[in-house]
Parts: C-alpha cells; sequence; structure tokens
C-alpha cells in the first residue's frame, strides 16, 4: 500500500509536509520511515488559568509538540503569540529536526508556546502564564528528554522562570532543561553574536567555494537586529564591503561601503535602536525594500519572513543569497531565482549558529563548567564551516539545489537513527 500523505489546512504544516515528502521522494526513503517522521513523537495540550491583574480568572491554552527523538533529547523554542496553535508547533518542531539533524548536534525536535498577546499582559501576567505552563510541561521536560528555548515574545526572563519552576517542583537545580539563559544565570558567552557570526560563515565559505575572495566582495544586510547586526559586523571584519544595511526605517545604502561599527553604535545609541537619521559620507537613504535589488555579490535577507517573494524576485541582482531570517526567500521566488542561477544558502543551514550555540549552552550547564567566548565562537565556526561543506558537497554530488540537499543529508541522518534504534516505543 502506498504511504497516505498528510495534508493540513495550516499553511506551515501543510508546508512543512510536502518539503519532506518531496526531499523523501527524491531520496527513495522507505515508506515506513516516511510515515514514521511524517508523524510527531508525541504531543502535549494544557489549559493554564491564570489570576489576572484585575481579579479574573482566564485559561490560556499552551501546547509542546515533540517531533522526533531519535537522535537526542527534542530541541526548540517555546512561543508567545495569539496565534500559536499545534499545528503551527508541529510545524515548526518538524523543521527543528532537520535542523538540528544538519547541524550535526544531538538533538531532535520540539516546539511549543501559549496562544497569548504579550502586548496585553503585564510582567506579573506573564510570569503566572510561564510558570503555569513549566508545571504543566514538567513531566515531559528534562535536559536529556526535552530542552525548550527562547522563540517569538519569549527570552532571558522566561527561561529562567521556567527554570526556576522546575527546579524548585523537583527540588534539584535544572539548569541544562532550559537554553537562552542569561550570562549570569548559566547562559553562555557568545551566544548574542552567534546567529549573525554563522550566516557571515555561510557567506564566506559559499565565496571560497565559488573561487572570490571576500576582500571587497559586496554585500547587502536587510534588517539591523541581533541577526543583521552580526552578520553585517563579521563581514566587515573579514574585509567584505557591506554597502548597504536597512531596518524598519528604510535602508542605507554607500556604494564604496559603511562603517558598520559605526552603524552599530548609531543604533545602539536611538532609544529604539534603530538607523533612523543615520547618515556616513556617501550614503544615500533608499526605501527598505530597493536593498533587495542592489547590484552585490552577496544579499543576506535578516528581518522577516517572505521578504523575497514571486513579486519581487525578477528584481534581484545579487548572485548569492545567504537566509539568516527563517523563510525570506519563497518557494515561488526560489524558482525565479533559480532560473537567474542565483545561488541560495537555505534558512535552515544559515541560521543554525544560533541552535548550535544553545547546544554549546547545554554542554556547559551539564558540565557546570563554562567556556571563554574565543572558545565558543571558535567551535562555531568550526562547525558552520563543516556543515556548509557537506551541504555544498552533496548538492554538487546530486545535482540538486542547496535547499533541497539540506533537507536530504537532514532527513537521511534522522532516517538513520531511527532504523538503528528501531521501533519498540
Ligand atoms: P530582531 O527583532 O532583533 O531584528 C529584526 C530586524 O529586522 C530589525 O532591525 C527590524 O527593524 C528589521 N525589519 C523588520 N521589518 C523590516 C523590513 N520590512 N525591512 C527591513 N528591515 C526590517 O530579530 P532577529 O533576532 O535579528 O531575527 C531576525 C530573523 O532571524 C527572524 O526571522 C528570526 O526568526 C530569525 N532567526 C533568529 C535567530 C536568533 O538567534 N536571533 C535564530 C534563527 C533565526
Amino acid at each position: 500500500m502506498p504511504v497516505v500523505k498528510r495534508t493540513s489546512n495550516n499553511v506551515l504544516l501543510d508546508i512543512a509536509l510536502k518539503n519532506f515528502y518531496a526531499a523523501a521522494e527524491e531520496m527513495g526513503l522507505e515508506d515506513d520511515l516516511i510515515e514514521i517522521l511524517s508523524h510527531s513523537d508525541r504531543k502535549l495540550a494544557v489549559s493554564i488559568p491564570v489570576v489576572m491583574d484585575d481579579g479574573t480568572t482566564k485559561v490560556f491554552n499552551g501546547y509542546r509538540v515533540q517531533h522526533n527523538s531519535a537522535l537526542g533529547p527534542n530541541k526548540g523554542g517555546l512561543r508567545f503569540h495569539p496565534e500559536v496553535c499545534m499545528d503551527e508547533c508541529e510545524a515548526l518542531a518538524m523543521l527543528m529536526t532537520w535542523k538540528c539533524s544538519l547541524a550535526g548536534i544531538p538533538y531532535g525536535g520540539g516546539k511549543g508556546g501559549v496562544e497569548c498577546n504579550p502586548l496585553e499582559l503585564s510582567k506579573g501576567e506573564k510570569e503566572r502564564i510561564t510558570r503555569g505552563l513549566a508545571a504543566r510541561i514538567e513531566p515531559i521536560v528534562g535536559a536529556w528528554t526535552d530542552v525548550p528555548a527562547p522563540d517569538v515574545n519569549t527570552g532571558g526572563q522566561e527561561m529562567i522562570w521556567l527554570m526556576d519552576t522546575i527546579s524548585k517542583m523537583r527540588g534539584n537545580m535544572e539548569p541544562a532543561i532550559f537554553t537562552g539563559k542569561p550570562i549570569s544565570l548559566w547562559g553562555s558567552k557568545g551566544r548574542t553574536q552567534a546567529t549573525g557570526v554563522g550566516v557571515a560563515t555561510c557567506a564566506m565559505e559559499l565565496l571560497k567555494v565559488v573561487g572570490k575572495d571576500v576582500k571587497g566582495a559586496t554585500v547587502a544586510v536587510q534588517g539591523f537586529g541581533n541577526v543583521g547586526t552580526f552578520t553585517a559586523l563579521t563581514l566587515h571584519e573579514h574585509g567584505a564591503k557591506v554597502v548597504a544595511i536597512s531596518d524598519i526605517t528604510g535602508a542605507y545604502y554607500a556604494p564604496e561601503g559603511l562603517d558598520i561599527p559605526a552603524a552599530i553604535a548609531f543604533a545602539n545609541a536611538h532609544p529604539k535602536k534603530l538607523l533612523e537619521g543615520f547618515t556616513q559620507p556617501g550614503v544615500k537613504k533608499l526605501d527598505g525594500e530597493e536593498l533587495l535589488f542592489l547590484p552585490v555579490d552577496v544579499l543576506c535577507p535578516c528581518a522577516l519572513e517572505g521578504a523575497v517573494n514571486a513579486k519581487n524576485a525578477e528584481k534581484v541582482q545579487a548572485k548569492f543569497i545567504v537566509e539568516g531570517a527563517n523563510g525570506p526567500v519563497t518557494p515561488e521566488a526560489d524558482e525565479v531565482l533559480a532560473k537567474k542561477n542565483v545561488i541560495i544558502v537555505p534558512d535552515f543551514l544559515a541560521n543554525s549558529g544560533g541552535v548550535i550555540g544553545s547546544y554549546f549552552e547545554w554542554c556547559q550547564d551539564l558540565a557546570g563548567f563554562f567556556w571563554t567566548e574565543e572558545e565558543y565562537l571558535k567551535r562555531l565556526n568550526q562547525i558552520m564551516t563543516e556543515n556548509f561543506k557537506r551541504v555544498w558537497d552533496y548538492a554538487k554530488e546530486k545535482n540538486v539545489k542547496m535547499r533541497r540537499a539540506a533537507f536530504m543529508v537532514a532527513i537521511q541522518r534522522v532516517a538513520d537513527a531511527v532504523r538503528m534504534r528501531g521501533t519498540f516505543l
């Protein structure tokens, strides 16, 4: 009997399943493995009653999905957002399985969150929701079972509330259950830069394999937040000419190259950390979207999903795109760009520095011994370089695009682990 393919009304889950089935077919993956990997190991839904500041009680929906744990404990964020639902968590958990596998770290994929609007919550309400979630997911999380992390609208403070709640419930300090903690409380030096440094490493490795010197290579970086600033800074430090940067206030373009440390200092001094009013000799202000169409060697979209899409892909002039954000190039744009021979380093390879950094934090917490920033960044560079090369070589060998190659490499590693471990439980 042929495999009955799952579909979903949830767009994210439907895309995740379609990508999986397409890669599985191309790899010739066996039917039993397709069945197993297209389903999640465990899906937990919880109700969290919370006494609000006005004395009323509201019940919030919380979720945790563990997609597959053949390679190790599940890893993935917990997000607070009005649109969080089980299907979205399942899609994102599946993507985390492939991302961790591709990154070569010993984790499966997980994702969860609470359906809520953080903009309408006080700090006290947020704390009660977070601790309520911790108490309800406690039976299924642990340093060797499931290790959540920050995601949309959650950060270091939420991770500490989660860790504190579970540590107190167990009567045992449990720092390694959650990553993304502040450095002062079992977090890790180097994590802040990790994702951007990883994106820049991929860009530099790509330039190397196509025989182009990073020194003088022109770069445009969309988004000047956590990922964008460290992508731009790292490339600038290695001699690339970062000619354009942007944020929600627009794009800033200087064909002779920007002084990136000065731009970062400017944004840091702005009350909302924006580039609004930024200028340097030779800088022209452009509409934000125009950055995507500049004649550069490398374009790094590090802001939001769907930035390069069916409507604007034709205008892209960059030879290479390194996806810092999640899903910045839509599948329709992918096809347009393939015809223009643009090489794309896919998001779950390019921005995996974040999850690799989480793995480093977990290693340090388990050992109770902390690394220097130099040690952290040296190891990150080594792993990102190896991972880039693995996908590049596989894409050449199979004559497929890097995105498809990355899926195939990632799925194969999980499939091999499932096959070896078997399906006893
Ligand atoms: P951030 O909030 O720190 O920064 C986002 C930046 O994008 C801001 O500078 C914002 O002004 C800018 N921006 C928003 N809309 C824009 C637009 N239309 N044009 C130009 N700039 C725009 O977020 P971040 O942590 O840097 O994350 C960026 C992306 O990377 C997201 O897709 C996120 O999911 C992904 N990502 C982040 C990490 C991480 O470790 N931070 C890891 C993996 C993936």
